[in-house]
C-alpha cells in the first residue's frame, strides 16, 4: 500500500511481516542490501523499534517529530533483518502527515517504507506519480494531496557520541545543530550503506547536466543546437532572461517551494519528452543542501 507523507509518497509494509516487506523490495526493483525507513506513529513508541535511545537521540525526536528527520539506531529485536538490509542499525521516523498518522495509529506497529518509485527514479509528491511510476503492482494508493516538503528526511546517525548527517533532507542542518548546540559533520560517503549515496539516484529519464547558474541559458543552447530535446530548470535570477529550450521550468525563489516542486519539475521534464536536462545547483544551505544533494545525484553515473 502507498500512503502520503510530508516529504514523499512511501510504498508501505508491516515491518514485522517478512513477506510484505520482501514484496516492497521486488515491487521497487530495490537491491535486499538496501535498508528501509520504519516509521511509526509517535516518540513514545521509539523504544519498541531500537535498543537503546541516546540523550542526543531523544533530543532530537522531541524537537524534529512528527517531521522529515530519520534517526539511524541501534535494531531493535522487532525488526527483521530484511528491513534493515542486514545492518545491525534501523532507521525510524515519525511522518507529519494526518494520513501517514492515522494509518500509524489504527495499525499500532511500525510500517517500513521506501519511496513509492523504481528503485534509481525520481520519487512521487503526489498520489498520481505512484500510480505512474508502479501501476498496478501496488494495490492501494492513499491519496493525501501534494507532499509538503518534496524531498526526503534528513537522516542522522544518533547511534554514537557524535551524531553525523547521512542524508541532508527536510530538516536543515542548521536547525538540528541549534537542537543540538554543536556542528554536524555530513557524511556524503560513508561505511554505512544508504541507497541515497549511489552513483545516479533521483533520476529522471532524461540526462541532467548541472552547470554554474550564469552558464545555463548558454549551455541549453549549445545542446539544442547538438539536437537534443532540452529541458531547463532555470535559476530565479535569470528568469526575465528568454533561454531558448525545448521546455522551461523557472525554478521557484523560496528553497522550500523549489524543494516541494523539485521531483515534479524533473518529472515535467520528462513528460514533455525532454532527453536532456540543464540545471544550476542552489546555495548549499537551508533546505538548498538536500536540493543540491538531489540534483547532484540525478546528474551522477547511469548504469549502462
Ligand atoms: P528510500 O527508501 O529511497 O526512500 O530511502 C530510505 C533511506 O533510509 C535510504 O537512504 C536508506 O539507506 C536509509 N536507511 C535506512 N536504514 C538505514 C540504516 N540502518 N543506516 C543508514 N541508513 C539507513
Ligand atoms: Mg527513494
Amino acid at each position: 500500500m502507498a500512503f502520503p507523507t510530508e516529504t514523499v509518497y512511501g510504498l508501505g509494509a508491516n515491518v514485522e511481516d517478512r513477506v510484505a516487506v520482501s514484496r516492497v523490495f521486488e515491487v521497487k526493483g530495490r537491491p535486499p542490501t538496501h535498508p528501509l525507513i520504519v516509521h511509526i506513529g509517535g516518540a513514545q513508541h521509539l523504544g519498541d523499534w531500537v535498543q537503546d535511545v541516546p540523550a542526543t537521540a531523544r533530543v532530537l525526536a522531541e524537537r524534529f517529530w512528527p517531521g522529515p528527520l530519520t534517526l539511524v539506531l541501534r535494531r531493535g529485536r522487532r525488526v527483521p533483518m530484511e528491513a534493515t538490509g542486514g545492518l545491525e542499525t534501523v532507521a525510524v521516523r515519525v511522518p507529519d502527515h494526518p494520513v501517514a498518522l492515522a494509518l500509524l495509529s489504527v495499525f499500532g506497529g511500525g510500517v517500513a517504507a521506501p519511496s513509492a518509485n523504481r528503485f534509481g527514479s525520481v520519487s512521487p509528491t503526489a498520489a498520481n506519480h505512484v500510480r505512474a511510476e508502479l501501476g498496478d503492482a501496488v494495490d492501494v494508493v492513499l491519496d493525501g494531496g501534494a507532499c509538503e516538503v518534496g524531498v526526503e528526511s534528513t537522516i542522522v546517525d544518533a547511534t554514537g557520541d557524535t551524531p553525523s548527517i547521512l542524508r541532508p533532507g527536510g530538516v536543515t542542518r542548521e536547525d538540528l545543530e541549534t537542537a543540538l548546540g554543536r556542528p554536524l559533520a555530513v557524511h556524503s560517503a560513508s561505511s554505512v550503506r544508504v541507497p541515497g549515496q549511489h552513483p545516479s539516484h533521483y533520476a529522471p529519464q532524461a540526462r541532467v547536466v548541472l552547470v554554474e547558474p550564469e552558464k545555463v541559458a548558454a549551455e541549453a543552447e549549445l545542446a539544442r543546437q547538438l539536437g537534443h530535446q532540452v529541458g531547463v530548470l532555470v535559476p530565479s535570477f535569470l528568469t526575465g532572461t528568454a533561454v531558448k529550450a525545448h521546455a522551461v521550468v523557472a525554478v521557484p525563489r523560496s528553497m522550500a517551494a523549489y524543494a516541494r516542486g523539485l521531483y515534479g519539475f524533473l518529472r515535467e521534464l520528462d513528460q514533455r519528452g525532454c532527453d536532456l536536462i540543464v540545471a544550476s545547483l542552489p546555495v548549499e544551505e537551508g533546505l538548498g543542501l538536500a536540493i543540491a544533494n538531489r540534483l547532484r545525484r540525478a546528474a551522477g553515473p547511469r548504469p549502462s
